[in-house]
């Protein structure tokens, strides 16, 4: 895929700078299966003391460690709330039913992202042996790039604490969040007991998620990712990736926010795109159906890369600055004069 000159398909493709591959190179290790490695713990006991909690986890991806959540909240037969559209549950191939025997209960989205909150509380089981138990309801911010309102994550700790239930965040872009809102990490996931948040996305490391939260279930946590093959020795020169970011490439977000609405409003200029203004670095794109799939082979003709095509996904970051935004808004400009 290197034809690609302008890369919108997700901010998961940016590769590591030179500054992050140095102090990759640098990283101080030793065998973090043991607890021995001093960068690795730097990383988990940086994030727990940014969002506030008592202690955090290095995995592997962003999956994982929704899975080392909700195996952590879960026993076996419970049962999870969370999103239709939530990616651990719709694209995280089944995990938590596959792996960790715990049922899902997904929701309908409202059109702002939302669950609507009396049908979240509906779904609340009753104790009763007909039913599996239910005991977290996950919430996701950014959802779709969207920065759903504090408040609602506020009413939904409400009814988790009225009903016992653990809280989880599925927080992989939550800096983009918080740049977007002007908040401060901790605030934003003061409601919750677990949080997971990627470094590979926008914050540009090559690998690697943390989770966050209280003791008991990070403990759980370390168990768990053992079990299911993610414990990682020198993962130091990862740890390191991910140091470099939160030192880096958290402020700069608002550049890559910036950038998608410059991408928005220009594509917005044409009639047949049906532009969704984004609240951080995604931009939702409805094409005119009578285009079919022409604008995106044309567009990927030109080195122009973006994910989907009757309504598609162009993703601002780190490795697209100003001058991808003009040359991609050219290739659009092109196809729409010929
Ligand atoms: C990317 C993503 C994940 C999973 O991260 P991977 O590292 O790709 O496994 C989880 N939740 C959300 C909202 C994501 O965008």
């Amino acid at each position: 895929m290197n034809s690609i000159r302008y890369d919108f398909r997700s901010d998961t493709v940016t590769r590591p700078s030179a500054g992050m591959r140095q102090a990759m190179a640098e990283a101080e290790v030793g065998d973090d299966v043991f607890g021995d490695d001093p960068t690795v713990n730097r990383l988990e006991q940086r994030m727990a003391a940014l969002l506030g909690k008592d202690a955090a986890i290095f995995v592997p991806s962003g999956t994982q460690s929704n899975l080392l959540a909700l195996m952590s909240h879960c026993g076996r037969g419970d049962e999870f709330i969370a999103g239709q559209q939530a990616h651990l549950y719709s694209h995280e191939a089944g995990g938590a039913a596959v792996l960790g025997s715990i049922q899902p209960q997904p929701i309908a989205h409202q059109a702002d992202g939302t669950m609507d909150l009396a049908e979240i509380e509906a779904a609340i089981k009753p104790d009763d042996n007909h039913y599996a138990r239910t005991t977290v309801i996950a919430l996701e911010n950014t959802f779709g790039g969207k920065v759903l309102p504090v408040s609602y994550m506020a009413q939904v700790a409400d009814i988790a604490k009225r009903h016992e239930l653990g809280f989880h965040l599925d927080g992989a872009r939550a800096f983009n969040a918080c740049v977007a809102l002007g908040l401060d990490i901790k605030s934003f996931t003061a409601p919750f007991d677990s949080v997971s948040i990627c470094l590979s996305k926008g914050l540009g490391a090559p690998i690697g998620s943390v989770l966050i939260g209280r003791q008991d279930l990070i403990d759980k946590a370390r168990r768990h990712r053992k079990m299911l093959g993610g414990g990682m020795r020198q993962s130091g020169i990862l740890a390191a990736a991910g140091l470099y970011a939160l030192d880096h490439n958290v402020d700069r977000l608002a550049d890559d926010h910036r950038r998608a609405k410059t991408l928005a409003e220009g594509l917005a200029a044409y009639p047949a795109l049906k532009v969704t203004m984004p609240d951080t670095n995604i931009v939702f794109v409805d094409v005119e159906a009578e285009l079919g799939q022409r604008f995106t082979s044309f567009l990927e003709k030109r080195g122009v890369g973006m994910i989907g095509y009757g309504k598609q996904r162009w993703v601002t970051h780190l490795d697209v600055d100003d001058d991808t935004v003009t040359g991609a808004l050219a290739e659009v400009a092109a196809f729409f004069r010929g």
